[in-house]
């Protein structure tokens, strides 16, 4: 068996996966102070990494991890404000194991494509809308990965000239327009609702579906969210699209006008008949189940 670890912006998971992609046994701890972070990670799974191996035989342990990894160290997770993170050198001598690093968004693709949404096809495209946009491709059966650095950056691609500056540095990024978190933004700002809390955001969705300007801001990111997938789906022409995060709880309001929008759109280069978006099987544990493949 193999212990998942799933790194999240404000939450560690660990679990015992077996064979066929079931969870055994999991843990979980809220990361509630932002200091000491490094400290944080290494004490919990130093903790429950032993205490998991006294009742399951253990080979190897994988971690999902919500940002950049090059060479098995963590280079960058911004949302952690964590930098240059050598955590399987600090840990795989205290536990024994080896243990191999993978972006979050790859590692929920991978879970996805061996026992979810994505199994039945060759050739699929994995997003993570939450956030930010992460995603991952599935070409003729494998994750395709670059080779020093992670690419796949979909988010950070432009889709807007001149256009907001991105936490990256450059202006017009996918990400920046698209992503769940500004799209809650948006709609807190302009009804003045003071919270991007899901919840709130959800409930004041379904009462005020006729509103003029609430249409509107859908619409607009409907279409800023589609300008980007589509740039995904020329490149890569997927069987299927898988999405996960935030977005995949709003699918009632969300999937049909995006369908709409990218086969009526003048946006695929290939036009089709339909398009296959899935909801992704696995929300909170995809991390920790994909992170043992
Ligand atoms: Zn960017």
């Amino acid at each position: 068996m193999k212990i998942g670890i799933d790194l999240g912006g404000s939450h560690i998971g660990i679990g015992v996966v077996d064979e066929k992609g079931n969870i055994i046994c999991k843990e979980e701890k809220y990361i509630v102070e932002k200091t000491n972070i490094e400290k944080q990670i290494e004490e919990f799974v130093i903790e429950k990494v032993m205490q998991m191996q006294l009742t399951n035989e253990v080979d190897e342990i994988g971690m999902a991890v919500p940002g950049t990894i090059s060479n098995n160290k963590i280079i960058k997770a911004v949302n952690l404000g964590i930098e240059n993170y050598d955590i399987v050198s600090k840990l795989e001598g205290i536990l024994k194991l080896p243990m191999r690093l993978r972006n979050d968004a790859k590692c929920a693709a991978l879970a996805e494509q061996k026992y979810g949404e994505l199994a039945e096809y060759k050739n699929s495209i994995f997003l993570c809308i939450g956030t930010g946009i992460g995603g991952a491709v599935i070409f003729d059966g494998k994750l395709l990965e670059a080779q020093n650095v992670p690419g796949f950056e979909f988010s950070h691609t432009i889709i807007q000239k001149n256009g907001i500056m991105c936490n990256c540095g450059k202006r017009g990024c996918f990400e920046t327009y698209a992503s769940f978190k500004r799209f809650k933004e948006k709609i807190a700002k302009e009804f003045n609702l003071g919270t991007i809390d899901g919840n709130t955001i959800k409930s004041f969705l379904k009462e005020n579906s006729e509103e003029p300007r609430l249409k509107y801001i859908i619409n607009n990111y409907i279409e800023d969210l589609s300008i980007g997938i589509s740039n995904i789906i020329n490149i890569f022409e997927p069987e299927a699209i898988c999405i996960g995060g935030s977005f995949a709880e709003y699918e009632d309001i969300l999937k049909e006008p995006l369908k709409k929008a990218l086969l009526s759109g003048n946006l695929l280069f290939n036009k089709r008949d339909d398009i296959i978006i899935k909801h992704a099987k696995f929300k909170n544990d995809a991390g920790i189940i994909g992170a043992t493949l």
